[in-house]
């Protein structure tokens, strides 16, 4: 559908290098180069022409194991794909901010995930929606709270991609403590085949005695991905760019890591959300961006956590912990009422888009 649009997609093609011309304040790209089956190109941009650049990958670098070999975690630190190019933009001017804040560690950062594919053996989805009471494709992920790699897993509705063969089932499964020894499979997550993973689910869901009968039906494919929350890695104001850095003309940052404030890294959402003003802005589009949904100001949703952190069902005096009520002021509660914003105006970044960015042929 894009394409009838105009849109021209290449893909196999990795943008290596960004050419930035500094003038004053103003930062303009003006060549892209672009690498393909090993070959390099440079594509010159001219000023009129828009760069939208997604400067990071939650999934950079990600490897596939096998049903009967672990995912082995790809350390490159030279070929990082999005990362690479970020890096080399970040050296031309602090407003393109500090990748390495995200990339440094990728131990604290990675965790492995996974599919199982099931072929002829309905009843696991079976047995998971009697153990659990969620019918398949309505609830969230499944969490094993005791399981030490912390596994949780999804069962989304079936089938789930198009052509997907009546008789094959697929499910999603992850580990959020990949590092930590089994409970089971006395080993760490990221040095599990897919056969074993599948062994520290069954024994976690007390199916372990029936593991023979379900391998042949099984196809576990472990996933390690160095990258998947470098986004929440320890950071600075200044760390993540603006989605339109100071002085840029022509490139905007789009992703999961450029400021965006108030919401919340991770999502499909924020993506989506930095590109709608990425785009909006730079081409000074009088479109609205939906606000961001407030949670943390509705009293529904404070009134459930603070039941959830205190453990009750209903808020009495009791419930509440001494020391609160002893610290109690009156003037403090107000004035932390008073610091609740406005409701947001619908139309927010009318003003915002209107904004004079680009270079005017
Ligand atoms: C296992 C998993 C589960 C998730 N679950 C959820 C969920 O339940 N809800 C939710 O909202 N979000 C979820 N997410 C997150 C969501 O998928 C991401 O936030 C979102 O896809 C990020 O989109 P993006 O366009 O910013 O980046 P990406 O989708 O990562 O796209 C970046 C693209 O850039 C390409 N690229 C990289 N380097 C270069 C280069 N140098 N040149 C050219 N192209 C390059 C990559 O190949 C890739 O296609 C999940 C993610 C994962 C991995």
């Amino acid at each position: 559908m894009a394409e009838k649009k105009g849109v021209n997609f290449v893909p196999s093609t990795t943008v290596v290098d960004m050419k930035v011309a500094i003038k004053g304040n103003d930062k303009t790209v003006t060549a892209l180069t672009i690498e393909s089956e090993g070959k390099q190109r440079v594509i010159p941009v001219a000023k009129k022409d828009l760069v939208f650049f997604t400067n990071g990958s939650m999934t950079q670098n990600s490897t596939q194991g096998s049903m009967t070999t672990p995912a082995v975690m790809n350390r490159s630190v030279d070929k990082r794909g999005c990362f690479s190019l970020w890096e080399k933009l970040a050296k031309v001017s602090p407003v393109f901010g500090n990748p390495e804040k995200f990339t440094l560690n990728p131990d604290a950062s990675s965790w492995v995930s996974y599919t199982a594919t099931i072929t002829d053996y309905p009843q696991f989805f079976k047995y998971i929606e009697k153990k659990t009471g969620n019918v398949t494709g309505t609830a969230g992920v499944i969490t094993m709270t005791d399981s030490n790699w912390f596994k949780s897993i999804n069962m989304p509705i079936q089938p789930l991609y198009p052509k997907q063969p009546k008789n094959v089932q697929v499910f999603w499964g992850y580990g959020l403590h990949s590092n930590e020894i089994g409970d089971y499979i006395k080993k760490p997550m990221t040095e599990c085949s897919g056969e074993e993973i599948l062994q520290e689910l069954l024994y976690h869901l007390n199916l372990l005695d029936k593991y023979k009968e379900m391998r042949p039906h099984f196809n576990v494919i472990p996933v390690m991905m160095p990258y998947i929350t470098s986004q929440f890695m320890p950071r600075g104001l200044k760390d993540r760019p603006e989605i339109i850095p100071d002085g840029s003309r022509n490139l905007a940052l789009i992703g999961q890591f450029v400021e965006l404030e108030g919401d919340v890294v991770f999502t499909v959402e924020t993506s989506i959300r930095t590109a709608m003003i990425a785009v909006y802005r730079m081409l000074e589009l009088d479109k609205p961006i939906t606000p961001l949904f407030e949670a943390h100001f509705d009293i529904r949703v404070i009134m459930a956590c603070l039941k959830k952190l205190l453990g009750v069902e209903n808020l009495t005096m009791e419930s509440i912990p001494e020391e609160a009520m002893a610290t109690f002021d009156i003037n403090m509660l107000l004035m932390v009422l008073n610091t609740i914003p406005k409701l947001p105006i619908y139309y927010p970044e009318m003003e915002e888009n209107k904004k004079d960015r680009r270079i005017k042929q």
